[in-house]
């Protein structure tokens, strides 16, 4: 058990891919749970198995709106907040860049001046993005980046910068006790199809027998990690104990072009699927690998699912879900 049982915890972006998860792994260990979400890209059949959890329960409101009163005076209040809330894809966080930079600079301190309130410790997703196009390779947390301030990803990369900012302001302050975790590509069951990413994409239409889209030529890397160990170190982050570290990277340094990542799919499904290329997106970056010895030195934690059973699990997923989505139109 890494965080303790009986903690009460609050989960901004908890109907998220990586949010329900999370969700699960804390109620798994004994915790109580709020999901706050305003089901932008989350979804509610993400947390519909816990429905009838009496420890858990889902606020919808945004977070750049007012925390709604009853959970700034909930009896007990929470010891813990994890701020995931931000549309993560790129297609859906640039389908409404103003509310992505808010929610990463207005939600993120609505979310810490709660915590500081509260007195609960707070954690930031934050992300690999926040080194942009690297030329450092692999990243390291002291690395300071190479972000187009004003290009079409700056709504995520800049806000999710000013996030950490603020993050850091409170801790230099001693105003609430804080952890960010920098997070790499993850991928697992719950991703939507229509999400717009890479392992979503190349896997649904893998499925469907679809051509594969890869944009630009595919030699592009990018580091996967399967969810279930980001989680974890989520959880070993939030349950670190000590002076704030600074960010810690999170993600499977195990790296692969694109294109490989395709054919491997491709393999795995035996599908019939073509390839095609596309234009690659404007300031996409060319490479990107978590150097992740501050994890395993701090909070020994390293990711542990190999990337071809990952894929089986994701592949499966989506699989099943194609099943359930035909059985249900044909009634
Ligand atoms: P997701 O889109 O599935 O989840 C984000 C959740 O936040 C959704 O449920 C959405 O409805 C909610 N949300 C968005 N804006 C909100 C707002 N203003 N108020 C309240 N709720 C809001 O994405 P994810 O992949 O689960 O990512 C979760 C977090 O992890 C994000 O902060 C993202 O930036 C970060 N992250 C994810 C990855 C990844 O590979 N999945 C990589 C780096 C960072
Ligand atoms: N990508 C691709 N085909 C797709 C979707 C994405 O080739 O259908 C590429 C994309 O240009 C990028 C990489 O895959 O180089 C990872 O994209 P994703 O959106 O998953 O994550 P991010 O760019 O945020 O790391």
């Amino acid at each position: 058990m890494v965080n303790g049982s009986r903690k009460h915890i609050l989960v901004a972006g908890g109907a998220g891919f990586l949010g329900s998860h999370l969700c699960d792994a804390l109620l798994s260990e004994g915790a109580h749970v709020v999901a706050l979400d305003s089901l932008l890209t989350g979804r509610r059949q993400n947390l519909r198995h816990l429905e009838r959890e009496p420890r858990f329960d889902l606020v919808e409101s945004d977070v750049i709106q007012p925390i709604p009163a009853r959970l700034r005076s909930k009896k007990p209040k929470f010891d813990q907040i994890y701020n995931l809330a931000c549309a993560a894809s790129p297609p859906h966080y640039q389908a409404f860049p103003e509310h992505t930079m808010l929610t990463s600079v207005v939600g993120t301190r609505n979310l810490l001046t709660l915590a500081e309130e509260l007195g609960a410790r707070f954690f930031l997703a934050s992300t690999s993005e926040i080194y942009g196009d690297p030329e450092v390779h692999p990243q390291k947390e002291s690395y300071w980046g190479n972000v187009n301030p004003t290009g079409p990803r700056a709504c995520y990369d800049e806000g999710k910068r000013a996030a950490e900012t603020l993050t850091y302001d409170f801790d230099r302050s001693a105003r609430a006790d804080v952890r960010v975790a920098r997070i790499f590509n993850t991928y697992g069951p719950r991703m939507r199809a229509d999400d717009g990413r890479v392992v979503s994409n190349v896997i649904c239409q893998a499925l469907s027998g679809e051509d594969i889209t890869i944009y630009g030529d595919g030699s592009q890397t990018r580091s996967f990690c399967y969810v279930s160990d980001l989680i974890e170190g989520f959880m070993r982050l939030m349950a670190f104990e000590g002076k704030f570290p600074g960010a810690v990277n999170l993600g499977n340094p195990l790296e692969l072009t694109v294109f490989d990542l395709a054919s491997r799919v491709l393999a795995m499904t035996a599908s019939t699927s073509g390839i095609i290329t596309k234009p690659l997106p404007v300031d996409d970056p060319r490479r990107r690998r978590p150097d992740i010895s501050r994890a395993v030195e701090l909070l020994k934690w390293t990711p542990s699912t190999s990337l071809e059973r990952g894929l089986e699990e994701t592949i499966k997923w989506f699989s099943d879900e194609r099943s359930r989505e035909g059985a249900s139109a044909r009634t």
